[in-house]
């Protein structure tokens, strides 16, 4: 009975709690980068569940992984360890700068955990006055009390009552202002290698790299908030791997599941021992489904050619942009890297990016925005060609209508 119960959009304000406005159309099926509403309408996804669904929906090489592990065994919790969990985990070491890694469910729950080792690891090392945490104006780390804390956007964190402290925020690639202001009190800098929600804003190399060497001299802990620009999206698997810098910590989410919850600290031998037994913790955090589908996924990601298909594919997207800006000049610049990509909006268009998101949907083309100003693509790191043009036909026909209205 229940199951032949139609629900629909009216629902969602019946019962959910209103911290979301989502589209009116519910998608029910997935394949590739297609997805199908409810009444069969079809649409193409350039937004990949922000920057999540990073081998399109329903990849099968995913999907063995989870129906496999989902006949032998789902949970534990943390009194044993699991197969997935151990493979996983020395997976991750192997592609990064890591000895050890924490698993969490989510990007905010691996930057809590991020951010308590370094505010844990200044306290064993160098006493309580060391904790101050340094992040940047239009940072995005989570919705938990201390991530959102340390965003950059008091639209998110006020209104809550009294926030945990010491917690400064500085411009990005201002490294002048960095600088005047790091002292042997900072604990860590936290920063993402490429703002994504902020509106798609890279680091000059000549900040990343003056970051580092800040943190070097007053023995800061670098922190790389790497949940949305990890696991191949901005071409190598994670962005610092082609920064010229190593972080202390690193976190990562988002594609590392491509659409299973699972987060994951990633961190050196000498600061993880600072999180001894009973310091932090999670009950689903490893567990078994979550890491089987993580361990096919990054599988996957690694491969030379799905990383060299990024850059490709950030060629394909760019060019179309141009094109279809050509004729109707509605953005300033294309910028990002690989497949976390932004078309900022010019000087007369200031504001519609939602505009153009909601002109697209009807178009039947899923994207993103960053901010009022950034129409945001992050696609499939697979895309193919032809759900690419698909797509990309259907994002001009979407600008067309706006322009000539
Ligand atoms: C999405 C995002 C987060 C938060 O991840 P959740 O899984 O939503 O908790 C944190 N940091 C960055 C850079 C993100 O893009």
């Amino acid at each position: 009975m229940a199951k032949e119960q139609k629900v629909d959009r009216q629902v969602f304000d019946e019962v959910m709690v209103p911290c979301y406005a989502p589209m009116q159309m519910i998608p029910v099926r997935g394949e590739g980068s297609r997805v199908w509403d409810q009444d069969g309408r079809e649409y193409i996804d350039f937004a990949g569940g922000i920057a999540v669904s990073c081998l399109g929906h329903c990849q099968p090489v995913m999907v063995s992984a989870l129906t496999e592990q989902a006949g032998k065994l789902w949970h534990l919790s943390n009194v044993m360890t699991n197969e997935p969990a151990l493979r996983l985990a020395r997976l991750l070491t192997e592609h990064s700068f890591a000895d050890k890694v924490f698993f969490a469910n989510s990007g905010a729950e691996a930057n809590e955990a991020a951010l308590k080792l370094a505010r844990r690891y200044a306290a064993d090392q160098f006493g309580p006055e060391k904790s101050e945490i340094i992040a940047f104006h239009q940072g995005f780390h989570g919705r938990t009390f201390f991530t959102v804390t340390v965003g950059g956007q008091t639209a998110y964190s006020d209104g809550f009552g009294p926030k945990p402290g010491d917690v400064t925020h500085l411009a990005y690639n201002d490294l002048e202002g960095l600088a005047a202001h790091i002292s042997d009190r900072t604990c860590a800098v936290m920063m993402e290698p490429l703002q994504g929600e902020g509106g798609i804003i890279s680091p000059t190399s000549e900040f990343v790299q003056g970051v580092r060497e800040l943190c070097d001299k007053y023995r800061a802990l670098l922190i790389f908030d790497e949940v949305q620009t990890g696991n191949g999206r901005t071409g190598s698997f994670y962005a610092y791997q082609d920064l010229g810098v190593e972080p202390d910590i690193l976190s990562t989410a988002k594609s590392l599941g491509a659409g299973f919850p699972i987060g994951a600290m990633l961190t050196t031998d000498s600061l993880a021992k600072h999180l001894k037994v009973g310091t932090h913790g999670s009950t689903y955090g490893g567990n078994p489904l979550a890491c089987a589908v993580a361990e096919a996924v990054v599988g996957e990601v690694t491969k030379p050619e799905v990383l060299a298909g990024v850059k490709e594919r950030e060629h394909w997207f760019r060019d179309a942009l141009m094109a279809i800006n050509a004729k109707y000049p509605i953005f300033d610049e294309v910028r990002g890297k690989g497949l976390l990509l932004g078309a900022a909006l010019n000087s007369e268009w200031q504001g519609r990016a939602r505009d153009i998101l909601v002109a697209a949907g009807e178009e039947g083309l899923l994207v993103l925005v960053a901010g009022a100003n950034v129409v945001r693509f992050t696609p499939s790191l697979v895309i193919s060609r032809e759900e690419f043009d698909c797509g990309m036909t259907r994002f001009e026909q979407a600008v067309a209508k706006l322009y000539l209205s």
